[in-house]
């Protein structure tokens, strides 16, 4: 992918279930916030799941995946494969294909709480920045494909991967990100039992923290110390660096505490490339209902915009990711929102009101 400053294609990968409702309403507010900014948004429509099935017989088209190699930056629908017919029910994860097919290292998931939305950690601010590529959840060619295997029937091995390299880019990831807010990193590891592994990746964070970003406050914490200290004190959190399970399984944590599934906004990214997807899934429960709340992929896409702005110095994309962040802040703060927040505003309805104030000014 290039990053030129005249290319305005962004790339907008169908989704399954509420995909169908939150997707065309992100679209939207993402074309007048760019517009309202004074730049423009060519989209490029790419089938995946259960519609890619109906029109390419197939839930993954190698046409979206071609596509997608010449994007810088993509929004990626919720995908529900249990819900696909036979042969491919259940077969796969798009993100997780994605993710990897583009190398994806980098899983920023924010935990930022809303005014008018209850939260258990009133005043939570911090981000968890999750490596995306290895630890147990590494994709282990050596066997034979599978993350995992059993040498017996009663006994099963997985094996984790930490490499330097990967610690490295995730470190520099997150301590950038640092310089742009409280100037604090948490390294989270469990180097008291995983120490090899776990231990490579405190050391490394650590160290690309101590050389290159000395403006920038470190600790560490162990992982199961960290779900407590969460709980506790929330609030004193900014930058959280986690390697993969863990990073999997704090997000799902400070997602909950700072507010609820609706409003989790996640981007996945290389140094070149940006994907936004919710934290949520596609929702058949109420799939087709107008109930589904936009809210995280909405911004998702901001966070997007804003990776984006910030790679091609372009003020435009900056100045749309803070339009739209606002828009849908002041939006829940002003008591329009969705059931799953205890509103009574329908997707369409918290679409419009978002609409109109993107386009305030
Ligand atoms: P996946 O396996 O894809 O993560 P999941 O089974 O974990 O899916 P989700 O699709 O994330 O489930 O939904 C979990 C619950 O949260 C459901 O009851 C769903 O209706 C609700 N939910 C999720 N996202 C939203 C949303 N954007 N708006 C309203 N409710 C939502
Ligand atoms: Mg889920």
């Amino acid at each position: 992918p290039t990053a030129n400053n005249s290319d305005k294609r962004i790339g907008v990968v169908l989704g399954d279930g509420i995909g169908h409702e939150i997707v065309p309403a992100t679209q939207r507010v993402v074309t007048a916030a760019v517009t309202a900014a004074g730049a423009d948004v060519d989209w490029v429509t790419l089938p995946l799941g259960l519609g890619a099935i109906e029109s390419h017989g197939t839930p993954m088209p190698d046409s979206t995946l071609a596509a997608l190699t010449e994007l810088d930056a993509w929004i990626l629908g919720p995908h529900d494969s249990a819900s696909y017919p036979e042969p491919f029910r259940g077969q796969l994860t798009p993100g997780g294909v994605i993710r990897k097919k583009f190398d994806l290292f980098a899983n920023i998931r924010p935990a930022r709480s809303l005014e008018g939305v209850a939260s258990m950690v009133p005043d939570m601010d911090l981000v968890i920045v999750r490596e995306n590529t290895e630890g147990l959840y590494a994709d282990r060619n050596m066997f034979a494909g599978s993350g995992e295997f059993m040498p017996t029937p009663d006994v099963a091995l997985a094996v984790g991967v930490v490499t330097r390299r990967a610690c490295e880019r995730i470190a520099h990831t997150a301590f950038t990100l640092a310089r742009t807010r409280r100037r604090h990193v948490t390294i989270v590891h469990k180097a008291n039992v995983l120490s090899m592994t776990t231990g490579l990746f405190r050391d490394v964070c650590r160290d690309v923290g101590v050389r290159h970003y000395p403006d920038v406050q470190i600790d560490d914490e162990h992982v199961d110390a960290m779900t407590a200290h969460l709980v506790r004190r929330g609030r004193d959190f900014d930058v959280v660096v986690a390697e993969n399970m863990f990073g999997d399984i704090l997000s799902d944590l400070t997602g909950e505490l700072s507010g609820s599934l609706g409003t989790a906004p996640s981007i996945n990214s290389s140094d070149t490339q940006v994907m936004a997807q919710a934290a949520h899934g596609a929702a058949p429960d109420i799939a087709g209902r107008n109930r589904a709340n936009p809210t995280a992929l909405m911004l998702s896409a901001a966070m997007m915009l804003d990776l984006l702005g910030e790679r091609r110095a372009d003020r435009h994309l900056i100045g749309a990711a803070t339009r739209l962040r606002e828009a849908v802040r002041s939006t829940i703060a002003s008591g329009v929102a969705t059931a799953d927040l205890g509103g009574l505003a329908s997707t369409s309805e918290f679409t419009e009101t978002v609409l109109a104030r993107t386009l305030r000014r």
